[in-house]
């Protein structure tokens, strides 16, 4: 079903492993559970940084997806 909504809105789509994605500093690559606050709340125990934790997570998929597609294109 992704695979045909992504193609039909002509995106790619990638599969990346969950592991860690809402525990891990989007900014900084830290992990650590005790970063994630609440169901709602992300701020990164080594950095500081803070965000809605799900956008965190969203970001740390996001750039799995790009980093599998970059070496994808490196070969
Ligand atoms: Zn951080």
């Amino acid at each position: 079903m992704l695979e045909y909504k992504a193609a039909d809105a002509g995106r790619e789509l990638r599969v990346v492993a969950p592991q860690f994605t809402s525990q891990r500093c989007s900014k900084g690559e830290h992990t650590d559970e005790a970063s994630r606050r609440s169901q709602a709340v992300f701020r990164c125990t080594a950095c500081g940084y803070e965000s809605h934790a799900d956008v965190n997570a969203a970001c740390n998929v996001l750039w799995a997806g790009r980093a599998q597609r970059a070496l994808a294109r490196a070969g």
